[in-house]
């Protein structure tokens, strides 16, 4: 009998030894660019109901008519249950994909319900994309900052990511000249360049409408593609609706919108407007993908907005971010110290605020949390090692009143950390 009990591995041989994960050296070499964003880890703590976060992009769904959705719900499984309990086409619900095409052309898009790849979500366009077209090694091309959840796709996919600044007004037209001469001078081939054009995540700029054609006409000369991302495109506080990228150059943009924002985020609906060369490859990786989008959540949206007055509902939500939006811009210009500056959203979720130099925004997490606000520190939006002196506030969520608290405890950790 063994006293000391069962034999235990050996320690040489024991994987574990150098990491907790057994299956470490498992994992294909595209994991290894694969971290938990900064965001979130950050959930955890922010959520705490004491925390005001301005970390989170949760979109506020208070303002959804969740009684006549009951009843739709019911009257949906009763008369077409059969339909959306089952397996679909894997490029979504036809009619569905009709009702996207009109939604596009408030935009100025002229396209064809075929053309139109229903995802899970954007997110599940960007992941589709990337998987087309990119190499390990390829370019991209994205706004420096730019979305989390994108550069978590294109580092999935082993590409490589060069930012572009932007100013207020959006991406500048000459910084993606200088981007596409210098990775061209060094040998390196883009693939596309992945863009925010309105109420930008998380700068919160939009892109000058005269830089629009410029921009398109640079990415065509070089033979770069366009990703158009535009969940926040009908959310602007004054009800302007810009004129999508896609609109001018059908056949060198890739459209993706999502219903995430102006309906609602857990029904997982997206899409992707691909130019009609595109289509049939996408419909093969959504297809491997998922087999189909989930058919019941199309069927829901569908009857939603054939049913509800969606326009008079996306008003509504715009309302409530805007009065979110002045609440968060008056308690900045309230309550930062000098030396603070931050970007005046005309639509969307998010501020991007700037700290004074020598103020580290990501080391000065944990005192924010202490201080009990939370926001995401810039330097998960860059793919570098930029960002720390910046941070993105999500105004979308947190009532007005808790906006301003949650900005006045910001300034005052700020203002001890400029003391230090
Ligand atoms: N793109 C951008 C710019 C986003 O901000 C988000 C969500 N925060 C997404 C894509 C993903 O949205 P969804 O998958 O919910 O459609």
């Amino acid at each position: 009998m063994n006293p000391s009990g069962p034999t235990q591995p050996s320690d040489e041989h024991d994987p574990s030894r150098h990491n907790l994960d057994p299956h470490l050296d498992r994992y294909a070499a595209r994991t290894a660019g694969m971290t938990a964003s900064e965001i979130r880890a950050l959930f955890a703590v922010a959520s705490r109901p004491e925390v005001v976060s301005l970390a989170g992009g949760m979109p506020n769904l208070t303002a959804l008519p969740l009684e006549s959705l009951a009843a739709q719900m019911s009257d949906l499984i009763r008369e077409e249950g059969l339909t959306g309990l089952q397996y679909g086409s894997a490029q979504g619900v036809p009619t569905l994909r009709e009702q996207i095409c009109e939604i596009m052309a408030l935009e100025g898009i002229s396209a064809h319900p075929d053309d139109v790849v229903v995802t899970v979500g954007s997110q599940m366009g960007l992941d589709m994309v990337t998987r087309l077209f990119c190499d390990p090694g390829d370019v991209v091309l994205a706004e420096g900052p730019s979305y989390v959840g994108a550069i978590g796709s294109f580092t999935a996919y082993q590409a490589e990511i060069e930012h572009v600044a932007m100013d207020d007004d959006g991406l500048v037209p000459e910084n993606l000249r200088e981007a596409l001469a210098r990775t061209e001078r060094e040998g390196k081939r883009v693939k596309f360049l992945y863009t925010i054009p309105n109420f930008h995540n998380p700068a919160g700029v939009t892109l000058a409408v005269n830089r629009r054609s410029e921009i398109l006409e640079i990415c065509r000369q070089h033979g770069v593609l366009v990703i158009e991302d535009n969940p926040y495109g009908l959310l602007d506080f004054n009800g302007n609706i810009y004129p999508a990228l896609r609109a001018s150059d059908p056949d060198n943009v890739i459209y993706l919108g999502s219903f995430s924002k102006t309906f609602a985020s857990g029904l997982r609906v997206g899409w992707v407007l691909a130019p009609h060369a595109v289509r049939e490859k996408l419909v093969l990786a959504a297809e491997s993908a998922t087999l189909c989008p989930p058919t019941l959540n199309q069927l829901v949206v569908s009857r939603y907005l054939s049913s509800h007055d969606w326009m008079g509902q996306i008003k509504t939500f715009r309302e409530n971010y805007r009065e979110r939006r002045d609440a968060i811009l008056g308690a900045l210009e309230q309550h930062m110290p000098p030396g603070c500056s931050w970007t005046h959203p005309s639509g969307g979720f998010y501020v991007w605020l700037t700290v004074p130099e020598g103020v580290d925004a990501k080391a000065m997490l944990p005192r924010a949390v202490t201080a009990r606000v939370a926001y995401a520190s810039g330097t998960g939006f860059y793919a570098n090692a930029e960002g720390s002196s910046q941070m993105r506030l999500s105004y979308c969520y947190p009532t007005p009143e808790r906006l301003r608290e949650g900005v006045r405890r910001l300034a005052g950790v700020l203002e001890s950390e400029i003391e230090l």
